[in-house]
């Protein structure tokens, strides 16, 4: 299969030949033939396997082959809608929306808060064929009676659950019924929970359902390795493992956004310039962490598993896994993010005796052994035993085999917690004028799985 097998408009096909792409991925394959003849889509589908062009490829030839209308502000109407759930995602999208439609007449624009409001209402004034926004800003615009969605032939919700797993349920809910009932709809989502398939139930008509499954290709293209450490000398282990490939990009998980603060600090402090990415920090600082990444000036950028889905950052080489996630799915999202689009990459597990269990159940997932490399100097303590992980209300066991009882799991969780108060404690003496930066309470807590 080729891309002008599809059927898309020539001008279409040649921005995409420019920008590099020989063959259509899996879900660009299924999605576009759909999606031209004008059906619905359920698409379960994340970040890496294509699906940004898997709608907005099809959606800029029905647009181009259509008849503009007028907005009831006199401008263009706005006949594509497509909703993100963060800023960096709508950015993203829009991005692809002009490198594919270049050698079109098309225009769009993108919509999100923490920015100046002005020069997006005066976009919508003048009107444009595609608007990709987040909920929130997009609401507040319509609310003040700057926005006109009556005539959007085209719906898109990208990353629909994570836009359900930061609260935007009611602004989407809100936002649908601003659109015309008559109209194609395509969601986007990478897990598929109850809530999810009642706004599936209630937006799509017919839907075409793809599925696509990148964890096997990707997976096995990229090197993995498991460090087992102790649990006190993680921090220590990775500015070891920094140094000693001398990694300028490295992306570097963390289960909470205090994680993540006190893993970028700690770094920062030990000479590897680093920033903490989560969704407690502000776009100025998000923007400016991103793109201190990219060109090179902030070294190690660590993240939650939310702040980073969705981040297209081409070639990034290495992911480290300073805490193993407890749901096999997002190891996979993770890892993903470097072996992009047929590259090779490299990522590297710290575990803990805490989080044996959840490592075997990931190597279980993805049908793999991982090769295991020890540094005699980090490895765990003589005596020391897998304990309950605490995470915000909840504890759960990730340790290899059985969890112990109920009460030592308590008396642990309650043991962790008093710790980490007390840290978070320690941390606003430090700096009485700093705001707390939260232990990661606003996250989704995933059962372990
Ligand atoms: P997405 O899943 O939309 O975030 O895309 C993931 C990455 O794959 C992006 O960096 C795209 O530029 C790239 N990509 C998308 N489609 C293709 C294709 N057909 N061939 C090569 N790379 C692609």
């Amino acid at each position: 299969m080729n891309f002008e097998e599809l059927n898309l408009a020539p001008a279409i096909v040649q921005a995409v030949r420019e920008h590099g792409y020989e063959t259509p991925t899996p879900i660009q394959a299924e999605a576009i033939p759909a999606v031209l003849a004008g059906r619905d889509l359920l698409g379960g589908a994340q970040t890496g396997t294509g699906k940004t062009a898997a709608f907005t490829l099809p959606m800029l030839h029905r647009l181009s082959v259509g008849e503009r209308a007028k907005s009831k502000f006199g401008g263009v109407a706005i006949r594509a809608l497509v909703l993100t759930p963060t800023r960096e995602l709508a950015a993203q999208v829009e991005e692809s929306v002009r490198v594919y439609g270049k050698h079109l007449s098309l225009t769009s624009t993108v919509i999100f808060g923490g920015v100046g409001m002005n020069p997006q209402i005066n976009a919508m004034k003048r009107g444009v064929d595609i608007l990709v926004a987040t909920p929130g800003r997009l609401l507040d615009l319509q609310q003040q009676g700057f926005l006109d969605l009556s005539g959007v032939q085209m719906l898109v919700l990208d990353e629909a659950d994570r836009m359900l797993d930061m609260g935007f349920i009611h602004d989407v809910k809100k936002i649908l019924a601003l659109v015309p009932k008559e109209k194609q709809s395509l969601l986007f989502s990478a897990t598929f929970s109850d809530e999810i398939r009642d706004l599936a139930n209630n937006l799509l008509k017919d839907p075409l359902s793809i599925q696509v499954t990148p964890r096997n290709t990707t997976v096995q293209r990229i090197s993995q390795v498991i460090h087992p450490v102790g649990r006190g000398k993680k921090k220590a282990l990775l500015v070891h493992i920094i140094n000693q490939h001398n990694w300028s990009q490295v992306l570097v998980f963390t289960r909470t956004k205090f994680g993540a603060n006190n893993v970028a600090e700690y770094l920062t402090k030990n000479g590897i310039q680093a920033m903490a990415l989560h969704g407690n920090k502000s776009q100025g600082a998000r923007t400016q962490a991103l793109a201190g990444f990219k060109s090179g000036d902030i070294r190690a950028l660590v993240a939650t598993d939310i702040a980073a889905r969705g981040i297209d950052i081409d070639e990034l080489p290495h992911v480290v896994n300073y805490e193993i996630p407890n749901v096999s799915e997002d190891y996979v999202h993770r890892i993903g993010r470097t072996g992009r689009a047929g590259k090779s990459g490299e990522a590297v597990n710290l575990v803990s005796l805490d989080e044996e269990g959840f490592m075997m159940d990931i190597e279980r997932f993805t049908k793999q052994e991982i090769p295991v490399q020890r540094f005699e100097e980090f490895m765990p303590e003589p005596g020391e035993r897998a304990e309950p992980i605490a995470m915000g209300r909840q504890t759960i066991w990730g340790g290899a085999g059985k969890p112990p009882s109920r009460d030592v799991m308590a008396a642990a969780a309650k043991a962790a917690r008093t710790e980490m108060l007390q840290r978070v404690r320690e941390k606003k003496a430090d700096a009485p004028q700093g705001r707390g930066n939260g232990n990661g309470g606003g996250q989704r807590q995933r059962p372990a799985a």
